[in-house]
């Protein structure tokens, strides 16, 4: 499926997310990487919205 893209929306403000970072250490990854946890969050690798290039949980594009 060359040329196939999935389309990701930030969870918050429903804009584009642009790949995925860790809502806790910041890291970015192409990938969703879901080995990379953090003892004691439920957080971790979480989209990356593309505007304000936050984790998406903490997005501030919306109020
Ligand atoms: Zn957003
Ligand atoms: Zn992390
Ligand atoms: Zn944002």
């Amino acid at each position: 499926m060359a040329g196939a893209m999935t389309e990701l929306m930030c969870a918050k403000c429903g804009g584009l997310a642009d790949g995925w970072k860790c809502a806790i250490c910041g890291s970015e990854a192409l990938q969703h990487d879901s080995n990379h946890l953090h003892v004691g969050s439920d957080r971790y690798c979480t989209l990356k919205c593309a505007q304000c290039e936050e984790a998406d949980v903490l997005c501030t594009c919306v109020g």
